[in-house]
């Protein structure tokens, strides 16, 4: 069993880059065209040239999502961009339409060809099935059980990938018209209005226009509204399914979100296999007394804006408390700030490029990928041009911060979000949850 590689969302330039320095071991992204997230900025072909580059010269594979179902007219694009995209490097294509997948192993057969989750492989006879024709991955519907996922991975020599971490449906993998039937937006082109995290009311067939309420307390009731997925407890039996990728949604999500979910994700995965590897009897039971959970992990993840939390369809079918009913906010605990670019250790000034308020006094913290987070009190800000400055007003303004601690390019400001301007939650735990939206339903 080889260690599982930690798959990491590049929604944008900026994004792969935070994945990559943060530890990501692949990560997926889609081009302009073909790619089921229509909001997210995705990559021209002189970016996708670039974020291969980057990403390889940094030992870092890169999957190009193709999971749309096209139509006639859209087959001869979609080949030029199959053909472009295997000579710029990509190491797999993610598919779901048979066609795009024959279309493939016509055009690029040196290409991997990874079988999206829209294709709904739920068991070994379809994982069979797409090994038959070729694939060397499917990417799991998050309906399998990590039981399930074991004994597909005992029946069938193929990659499997699974999510880990990330926003969920609350429909069937890949199934859901709901978008397209209350807005025009299909989730299955990648263009999901999110209509599940809506409030919805009652309403009598006699008494059109009076709309009752369904309330589950004084916020309302958010009956479809799925938690967030967060599988980083389960390390040791996602090792014993025999997993070879882990997957975090989120093309759509922050710079931010990106870099902190896989930095956490590296530590925790490579923490326990460093267990996993030296175990006599390989066992999530002995990982699971061998290994020690940094409380930390989940401490951190609950300082992005997320949901409340859950395992999924993990370990047993979930049921009502799955949802969020009761607010359609995501719980965000910190705002982001800024970005490192550069370090002058001559003027201890760091070089900024700011993303949010930032003001002398403030206090913040830093997160790079290699060290712990980093208190730092705004004691001096510069222009770019060297001129004294008590605020940075204006979004992504180029400036100077006073900084004792070099600070590697990628680093990221972040800083607490006060109390009053938190989004309320009725019951606010840790294993609770940036819905800029985008669910594991698809890439
Ligand atoms: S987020 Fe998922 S479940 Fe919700 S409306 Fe979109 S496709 Fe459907």
């Amino acid at each position: 069993m080889q260690k599982p590689e930690l798959l990491a969302p590049a929604g944008d330039m900026e994004k792969l880059k935070m994945a990559v320095r943060y530890g990501a071991d692949a990560v997926y992204l889609g081009s302009n065209d073909f790619s089921l997230r229509a909001q997210a900025k995705n990559f021209t072909d002189e970016q996708l040239t670039e974020a291969i580059d980057f990403a390889h010269s940094h030992g870092v594979k890169v999957y190009l999502t193709v999971n749309v179902y096209p139509q006639e007219q859209h087959l001869a694009d979609l080949r030029a961009l199959l053909v472009k995209a295997a000579g710029m490097g990509v190491d797999a294509f993610i598919v779901a339409d048979p066609g795009v997948f024959r279309m493939a192993a016509e055009v690029a057969p040196q290409v991997q060809r990874h079988i999206s989750t829209q294709a709904n492989c739920t068991n070994s006879q379809t994982a069979e099935f797409w090994r038959e024709q070729g694939a060397s991955r499917v990417i799991l519907g998050r309906e399998v059980s990590l039981e399930n996922c074991r004994q597909m991975a005992a029946r069938v020599p193929i990659e499997l990938e699974i999510f880990v971490h990330g926003a969920v449906c609350m429909s069937y993998s890949g199934r859901c018209l709901l978008s397209s039937f209350l807005t025009g937006r299909s989730a299955n082109l990648g263009d999901c209005a999110q209509p599940c995290r809506w409030q919805y009311r009652l309403e009598e067939a006699r008494r059109p226009g009076a709309y009752m309420p369904i309330e589950e307390d004084r916020w309302g009731s958010y009956i479809f509204n799925s938690k967030d997925l967060c599988l980083i407890e389960l390390l040791p039996e996602i090792l014993q399914a025999g997993v070879a990728s882990l997957k975090i949604e989120g093309r759509m999500k922050s710079a931010y979100y990106v870099a902190n979910v896989t930095r956490i994700y590296r530590q925790a995965l490579d923490s326990c296999w460093a267990v996993w590897e030296n175990l006599a009897e390989k066992s999530a039971a002995a990982c699971r007394q061998n290994w020690q959970f940094d409380a930390d992990w989940l401490a951190e993840l609950g300082k992005i804006s997320h949901r409340k939390y859950f395992t999924g369809f993990a370990q047993s079918e979930p049921g009502a408390e799955a949802y969020v009913y009761d607010t359609t906010y995501s719980f965000r605990g910190y705002d982001f700030a800024g970005v490192v670019q550069d370090y002058d250790a001559e003027r201890k000034r760091v070089l900024i490029e700011q993303r949010n308020l930032l003001t002398l006094g403030d206090e913040v913290e830093i997160i790079s990928p290699k060290l712990p987070p980093l208190p730092l009190k705004i004691s001096g800000i510069w222009s770019e041009d060297g001129e004294e400055l008590t605020r940075l007003p204006h979004a992504r303004q180029i400036a100077w911060l006073a900084c004792d601690t070099p600070l590697p390019e990628g680093s990221i400001i972040r800083r607490a979000v006060p109390e009053e301007r938190r989004p309320e939650l009725s019951a606010c735990s840790l294993l609770q949850n940036d819905t800029e939206g985008g669910c594991s339903c698809n890439e």
